[in-house]
């Protein structure tokens, strides 16, 4: 097939496996199916000037295609992954292009990508191939710019490939000799996970919810690597458990305790969501993600590899809602919108799992949690949450009071 076969002036061909085109009709559609391509992703608009990107509209490129070969994602630039001015636009940023990166993985080659006039498509192929070759966010804009990328004039367009590919390479250099200690420890009583993270540079750690029994295990680990923990840090005021930063903060002085204002505790630092809690050159990102108490928080990795959900978020499961100011409402709301817009691939790591599972990922959650996987509605998690009927937790009566003033 030759180019001029598709009399559009927005048609590109990338590569043998790629190309890009704007405003076409129904013929043009078809003239890609029929001369070379096998598949075509649509980057569907919000506003209605666009609607008539296909003419008789995309059913009748899917009947052309078939329904496996064609595909419809959005992007358009009122969604958060384009407003880079937002807090957490990394998050969305990421989370937004492993959807197009997904697409653009299992269609089968050679793919067209349509938008309305080639430039959205533009950002999309040029950032997944640029994350596919591993080439840095100046080296990517440089060449678009070279190939009459339409994109680099968009600001919101270009900022977020930056993003994109500036944590892929990140990501990539993270997991390399100089990777993140990373440690989860188990306290079997409470079936409590603690998370240890440190910066192997410049060896400061932190202690993600320390639990008391088991401190000096803890505190001896971070003294044979030879690290500084800097913070303890607790996803909330536990009720099953008494909290171990109290008492590492006498076995290790220079550390500090933290938990987020909204959970009434006393400790040295009080979160909001929005904060940064930084160890040496990484940080978490703090979330409010409160229903099984208001004051629960979960930290997010800088590159969103790992979310610590405390117990907002368990595997196959959520805490409670049924005490300590829960709310199944709330509880839903903060794993929608702050927990399920994460990247799929983002790890989950729980304060608590009672039945030996380590780890899940934001995407699984999302398809098997019976609880709040796709298609439960808030209304059917609250009746969920209230037909629960569980027990008192053993140490309640001992742990909040100790809790409220971080264990000391
Ligand atoms: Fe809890």
């Amino acid at each position: 097939m030759s180019t001029s076969a598709i009399s559009s002036p927005h048609y590109k061909r990338i590569n043998e496996k790629f190309g890009i085109d704007g405003y076409i009709s129904d013929a043009t559609a078809l003239k890609f199916l029929t001369k070379n391509y096998k598949s075509i992703l649509y980057l569907t608009p919000d506003t209605s000037d666009d609607s008539g990107c296909f003419g008789s509209g995309f059913e009748s490129v899917k009947e052309a295609f078939g329904d496996e070969n064609s595909r419809q994602i959005p992007l358009t630039l009122s969604m958060p992954a384009f407003q880079f001015t937002c807090e957490t636009f990394p998050i969305h940023a990421l989370a937004a292009f492993e959807h197009y990166q997904r697409a653009l993985d299992t269609l089968p080659t050679p793919t067209v990508v349509v938008c309305k006039s080639g430039r959205r498509a533009s950002a999309v192929l040029a950032t997944y191939l640029g994350v596919k070759e591993q080439r840095s966010e100046v080296q990517v804009l440089a060449d678009s710019t070279v190939s009459g990328f339409s994109y680099v004039d968009a600001e919101a367009l270009r900022e977020w490939s930056t993003i994109v590919l500036i944590n892929n390479l990140r990501r990539r250099s993270y997991s390399g000799s100089a990777a993140m200690i990373f440690r989860q420890f188990f306290e079997k009583e409470s079936s409590t996970y603690t998370y240890l993270l440190a910066d192997p540079q410049t060896k400061e750690a932190i202690l993600i919810d320390p639990v008391l029994e088991t401190v000096e295990r803890d505190a001896q680990y971070v003294r044979e690597m030879g690290l500084h923990l800097k913070h303890c840090l607790n996803t909330h005021m536990h009720a099953d458990h008494i909290t171990g930063s109290g008492q590492l903060k006498r076995l290790v002085p220079q550390c500090t305790s933290i938990i987020s204002e909204a959970s009434g505790a006393q400790a040295d630092i009080k979160i909001h969501d929005g904060d940064r809690v930084w160890f040496g050159d990484r940080h978490l990102i703090v979330l409010a993600t409160p229903g099984h108490t208001d004051g629960c928080v979960s930290f997010l990795m800088d590159d969103c590899s790992m979310v610590f959900t405390g117990d907002a978020l368990l595997i196959r499961g959520c805490g409670r809602t049924d005490f300590q100011q829960g709310s199944a409402t709330k509880l839903y709301q903060s794993v929608w919108e702050k927990l399920f817009i994460l990247p799929g691939s983002c790890i989950v790591y729980p304060a608590h799992n009672y039945v030996g599972v380590t780890s899940s990922t934001i995407r699984e959650e999302m398809e098997y949690n019976p609880r709040l996987k796709v298609g439960i509605s808030c209304e059917r998690f609250e009746e969920i949450m209230a037909s629960l009927n569980l027990p008192r937790p053993a140490k309640m009566d001992a742990s909040i009071p100790a809790n409220l003033v971080c264990g000391v």
